[in-house]
């Protein structure tokens, strides 16, 4: 699950990570009472204003309403409205938001944490995830923060570091230091930098992330180390341990359809092929898309309607994958072990009649028990479905309604 950067700085900072202070508002009125909130605890007057979306690249992104970028500074107390208004309610496009402008429900007007000073600021980069190779989480690092990582990555990939952590041991002193010192630190720097890693890794562990990336990390010119950006990824099936996390989902981020799939316990994930497929058991899920893009058609969707395919679950499924307007046939695939091929089979036939036509060709095979039950069910319906046996028949026929 993802969250927005000041859910994720409320995360870290529960953990002691030091973050950038901020508060968040949904209503340009709200603003002047936030910054002045604000200038109480933290003493600056100027502010950085920030858009609340699930996407990164908000500072060079543009409000296509006004213009304005999604990260902007304000100077004093007189630009915070003016400024939370250029982004407030607008929507933002930037490099990660697929051309499409994402519409800013909530701003984070942040304490401004670049002090001008003799020596400049640097921003570092920094992320925590799991390393499924090697199986062990891991710190990335690198001193080019605050701009794109991907573009380090490519030209300068000697900048970018990584430190595995032991999972028997956990993260250890001489490795933060290590981190530290790659980043040029030193000092009291590099004392912050030392418990700023353990604070992240501690807030990595005990929310069940499977991702940190806290870009820029930044060093102040008083060496304080703060994480000015937050991109928290939380591990969905740990949630049920966290609910003051759960409570932080916001659905208005997510695809449409899979938050309705969801509400209706079906393991669906979109995809922008032409072919829906309904399935039970993620495995054979897998196995039946495979077939599909080797008969020439793409999956339009990843759904798995488990061991329960009733009536009721057919007809939502349908109802779902037909909401997607580039699908051109529906393949269903289901292996009936505990599950009865001719329930299944009854399920079909009766979401089926529930539509009148049908407005795609269906496939359907269903194989295991009972299955000559179920197919003779669905010949006895005279309902324009394409019955199969064997996978390889499914993939003919997908690729023959294609055509
Ligand atoms: P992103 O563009 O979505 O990754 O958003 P960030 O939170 O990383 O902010 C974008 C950029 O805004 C950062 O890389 C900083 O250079 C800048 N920025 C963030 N906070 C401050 C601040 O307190 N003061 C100033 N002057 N710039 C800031
Ligand atoms: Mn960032």
């Amino acid at each position: 699950m993802n969250l927005h950067e000041y859910q994720g700085k409320s995360i870290l900072k529960s953990f002691g990570v030091s973050i950038q202070e901020g508060r968040v508002v949904d209503k340009v009125e709200d603003a002047l009472a936030a910054g002045k909130e604000l200038t109480a605890e933290t003493g600056t007057e100027w502010y950085v204003v920030k858009a609340q979306i699930h996407a990164g690249g908000r500072g060079k992104g543009t409000v296509e309403e006004t213009g304005s970028h999604g990260v902007v500074l304000a100077k004093g107390i007189d630009k915070l409205e003016e400024t939370v208004n250029g982004i407030l309610g607008g929507h933002l496009t930037t490099a990660q938001t697929n051309g499409v402008g994402k519409l800013v429900n909530k701003v984070l007007i942040a304490q401004d944490v670049y002090y001008p000073g003799a020596s400049e600021p640097s921003e570092f980069y920094m992320s925590v995830l799991l390393d499924r190779e090697k199986g062990r989480n891991t710190i990335i690092y690198s001193t080019e923060g605050g701009m794109d990582i991907e573009s380090v990555a490519e030209n300068t990939p000697h900048l970018i570091y990584k430190e595995e952590i032991n999972p028997k041991v956990g993260l250890q002193g001489f490795q933060a230091r290590k981190i530290a010192f790659n980043l040029g630190l030193s000092g009291q720097a590099m004392k912050q930098m030392t418990k700023f890693v353990f604070a992240l890794y501690a807030a990595y562990e005990g929310c069940d992330a499977s991702m940190f990336e806290i870009n820029p990390v930044l060093k102040t010119s008083d060496d304080k180390i703060i994480a000015v950006d937050a991109k928290v990824t939380l591990d969905g099936n740990a949630l049920y341990r966290h609910p003051e996390y759960a409570a932080m989902r916001d659905k208005s981020e997510e695809d449409p359809t899979e938050v309705e799939a969801d509400e209706v316990g079906l393991n669906f994930v979109k995809l922008d092929g032409n072919v829906g497929c309904m399935v039970n058991g993620a495995g054979l899920a897998m196995a039946t898309m495979d077939i599909i893009k080797l008969s020439g058609g793409n999956p339009a969707n990843f759904l798995d309607v488990g061991g329960t395919a009733d009536a009721e679950r057919v007809e939502k499924a349908f109802n779902i994958i037909l909401k997607d307007k580039n699908v051109k046939a529906i393949l269903i695939n289901i292996f009936g072990g505990i599950v009865r091929c001719d329930r299944v089979a009854q399920g079909v036939v009766d979401a089926y009649k529930k539509f009148g036509t049908f407005p795609v060709p269906l496939i359907v095979r269903l194989q295991g028990t009972n299955a000559k039950e179920a197919r003779d069910l669905i010949e006895a319906s005279g309902l324009d479905v394409i019955s199969v046996t064997l996978l390889q028949e499914a993939a003919d026929k997908v690729k023959e309604v294609l055509a």
